[in-house]
């Protein structure tokens, strides 16, 4: 029984790629129609998307991930890049395309050094760690940052840090009177941890993607420089709100002694985060990042791509933006009006939007836009599944990434109006 399943996803594997290859000329020739002057950029693109055979059927149904900007895949410029690498021993220092990437992302970043470690949520447990070096100490977070929510509270299992939360606004900000009630005075009376560290998060990820107005970033590091604490941004996406915000990342990361940021998602590399500091910061990382399992060895094969994604990737991130506010847009301009979306709050490539009809569950939706509905083919020409999460607070997330195309966007579009459509003919049947 076992083996039957198995060989019938091999075989399913084997047959989705013969349709994969036998459709190449076509789908390099629509790629290169359709960008033609960005053509360094559409090398990074997925070749395609991700074709299915449709049950029973010979036609094909396109599939639009908008799950997370995590699911990009490197295409043919960085696999090459990542071939062609050189590499050396990186735990002894000595590989070339890592030392390159480093000294890259410290310019970039305005920084005195900057460390290649393997994720994201090990760049923030080691800044966490460095920040707050002796057992007990405490850090300042957001009630919903990805540091509290997202990272198992690694900080507390791992390296003996006391977290204490400020309530996280929509905006992504804190108040500014909560944080500064939240630093203790008591140290070195034993019964009070020490106040080491304040974290924030730009972009913010679970109040989709808001950009930290640079104002806040100020008045943070004053409060910060008032009471001797560190400032440590979780930037997995500081390059969107630089973006964003039409300013060069040090221009943002003036106002934070650590930032942390993400070569893995909207900028295209497998893996790979950025971590980067002072010169006596980023040595106590090397000795943290060891201690965590990450000293790697020829991490220049991955280190290559992290540099194309700092190179090359930054600036087709707007194209992310503007597909997402296209479709926030379509989602406000949808009839029946089904959807409630802030565009205020559309600052990058992350749109979070809720449902106005209670008997239209968020999940019950993604699944929905999951599934080729019945009908879809025919009114539409061609069934698409478009992947998004039920996200925090009865919300659907969907992000976009360079895996998603203009014409993607527009094919999403077409989705959640037919999903909105037959929902209300069902609904009008029911009552
Ligand atoms: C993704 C993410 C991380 C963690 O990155 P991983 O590489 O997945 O460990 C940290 N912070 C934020 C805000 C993120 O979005």
């Amino acid at each position: 029984m076992a083996l039957k399943t198995f060989s019938r996803r091999v075989l399913f594997k084997l047959l989705n790629h013969g349709v994969a290859a036998s459709d190449k000329p076509i789908r390099a020739q629509n790629a290169a129609a359709t960008v033609v002057a960005r053509s360094s950029v559409r090398d990074y693109y997925n070749n395609g998307n991700p074709r299915f055979p449709m049950p029973g059927g010979a036609a094909h149904v396109r599939v639009v991930d908008l799950r997370s900007d995590t699911v990009t895949k490197p295409g043919p410029a960085m696999r090459q890049a990542m071939a062609e690498a050189e590499v050396g021993d990186d735990v002894m220092g000595e590989d070339p395309t890592v030392n390159e990437l480093q000294k890259i992302a410290a310019d970039m970043f305005g920084m005195e050094g900057a460390l290649f470690v393997p994720t994201g949520t090990m760049s923030n447990l080691i800044a966490v760690m460095v920040h707050c070096r002796e057992r007990g100490d405490e850090m300042i977070v957001g009630d919903l940052s990805h540091i509290h929510v997202y990272e198992q509270g690694g900080s507390a299992q791992l390296a003996g840090v006391h977290s204490t939360t400020v309530t996280t606004l929509p905006d992504g900000t804190f108040d500014l009177e909560q944080l500064e009630l939240k630093i203790r005075h008591g140290y070195p009376d034993s019964h009070y941890p020490r106040s080491r560290l304040i974290c924030v998060e730009n972009t913010h990820n679970i109040q989709g993607g808001r950009v930290l107005p640079m104002t806040f970033l100020q008045e943070v590091r004053a409060l910060a420089d008032k009471y001797g604490l560190s400032v440590h941004m979780d930037g997995a996406r500081v390059m969107n709100a630089a973006v964003a915000q039409g300013v060069p990342p040090s221009t943002i990361l003036q106002n934070t002694h650590t930032v942390s940021v993400c070569l893995s998602k909207g900028l295209g590399a497998p893996l790979g985060t950025m971590l980067a500091g002072p010169q006596d910061f980023i040595s106590q990382a090397v000795r943290c990042r060891k201690a965590l399992g990450g000293g790697m060895r020829q991490a220049g094969i991955v280190a290559a791509a992290g540099k194309l994604s700092l190179l090359d990737m930054v600036r087709r991130l707007e194209e992310d933006h503007c597909n997402a506010k296209t479709f926030a847009q379509a989602l406000l301009d949808c009839d029946p009006a089904l959807f409630a979306v802030d565009m205020a709050a559309v600052e990058t490539n992350i749109v979070r939007f809720s449902l106005q009809e209670s008997s239209l569950s968020p999940s019950e939706f993604c699944a929905r836009m999951g599934r080729v509905c019945e009908g879809e083919e025919a009114a539409l020409g061609q069934g698409t599944q478009v992947l998004m999460y039920p996200h925090f607070g009865n919300s659907v997330r969907a992000v976009w990434h360079l895996g998603i195309s203009p014409e993607d966007t527009q094919l999403a579009i077409q989705k959640m109006q037919f999903v909105a459509s037959q929902f209300l003919k069902e609904n009008h049947r029911a009552q």
